[in-house]
């Protein structure tokens, strides 16, 4: 069951409390950039970026915020390390904070971005991760999940104290088992929301297993509120990715998805081809539809019947369930574009 987490507004958006899991990401632009930046979200956000994330190095960055702000329309997050003065002047554009209030420095630092926040009426992230966990804690507990959320709960109180609770929370380590077992830590002391992910999980190819191993955990054991899956790759990818896992735990809905066999000696048409083919051919449309492309009437009929669209083996094509007649080999691509567009 998935856990009831406190409630928080992200611009227009909310999460938590049951609200849906939203599929997250970080341009890779320069944020001072802010024409090349607003570019890519508009990219990733017809991918299905629900929420996006920029760093904020410098000035110049967080002044760009407000030009990237006002061409969007997803929720932006600034992402400030050490420099408080670059999160107060990015409250006043920016959606979300994220920051670790421990490398903030004085408290009268860290009540001035506070302070930002609550003016501007926004929540903070407070990112933890392994590798830039407090001397401290590290000294004391190692590079572990121990240490990860006491980093969390040191933060938080530091928050807690300047009355201050509109909180996520996120513990990434770059190892799945790490990652997990943080979270789950975490989640059994409090109910602030969590934004989950395996950080630097690498390529698209080692960083996806990693991902979705470590996502996919997480969500079925009722944890994590928005995920992103954090790849060295173009960050379309990301979206991608993490709209698979949410799609794979029947969580969220969102364009189309194909079922396909494996195919063996007994498939008498190329089903690799026509599954790729029809995932081209829509990958940009959101409309939520299961399309199921089998080889042969074994395990056919059955995947066929299940989906919205189906074709499987002897040439027959089903739709809504049902037998709708035959289509050859040559003709099932169109034949089904045209049911995707008809249903
Ligand atoms: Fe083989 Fe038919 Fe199963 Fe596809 S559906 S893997 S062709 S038995």
């Amino acid at each position: 069951m998935r856990k009831r987490t406190k409630e928080v507004r992200i611009g227009k958006l909310r999460i938590g409390n049951g609200h849906p899991i939203l599929v997250q990401s970080m341009a890779n632009t320069l944020t001072s950039d802010s024409d090349a930046t607003t570019k890519q979200i508009h990219e990733l956000s017809d991918a299905g970026c629900e929420i996006i994330r920029v760093s904020v190095p410098d000035m110049k960055s967080a002044l760009a915020l407000k030009k990237i702000r006002e061409n969007i329309s997803i929720p932006l997050v600034a992402d400030i390390h050490f420099d408080y003065r670059l999160a107060v002047e990015s409250a006043k554009y920016a959606d979300k904070l994220r920051i670790n209030p421990g490398n903030i420095g004085s408290e009268e630092k860290i009540r001035a971005v506070v302070d930002a926040a609550k003016e501007h009426s926004i929540p903070i992230r407070i990112g933890v991760n392994l590798g830039s966990l407090e001397k401290e804690l590290e000294k004391k507990y190692g590079l572990t999940p121990k240490a990860m959320v006491e980093s969390a709960m040191q933060n938080i109180t530091l928050l807690e104290n300047l009355d201050f609770y509109d909180i996520v929370v996120s513990l990434k380590a770059s190892d799945v088992p790490r990652t997990i077992e943080a979270y789950k830590m975490f989640s059994e002391k409090l109910d602030y929301p969590l934004h989950i992910g395996v950080t630097e999980s690498g390529t698209i190819f080692s960083g996806t297993i990693s991902s979705s191993i470590g996502i996919g955990s997480l969500l079925l054991g009722g944890i994590g509120d928005t995920i992103r899956v954090s790849l060295a790759a173009p960050p379309v990818e990301e979206v991608k990715v993490g709209w698979q896992i949410l799609k794979s735990l029947k969580l969220r809905k969102r364009g189309i998805e194909v079922t396909a066999c494996p195919t063996c000696a007994r498939a008498n048409f190329d089903v690799a081809l026509v599954a790729r083919k029809i995932e081209d051919e829509t990958k940009n449309m959101e409309k939520p539809m299961h399309i199921a492309i089998m080889g042969c009437g074994v395990n056919g009929p059955g995947e066929a019947k299940e989906a919205d669209i189906g074709g499987k083996g002897e040439n027959l094509f089903y739709s809504k369930g049902g037998i709708s007649g035959k289509v050859s080999e040559k003709d099932i691509l169109d034949r089904v574009l045209k049911e995707i567009n008809s249903q």
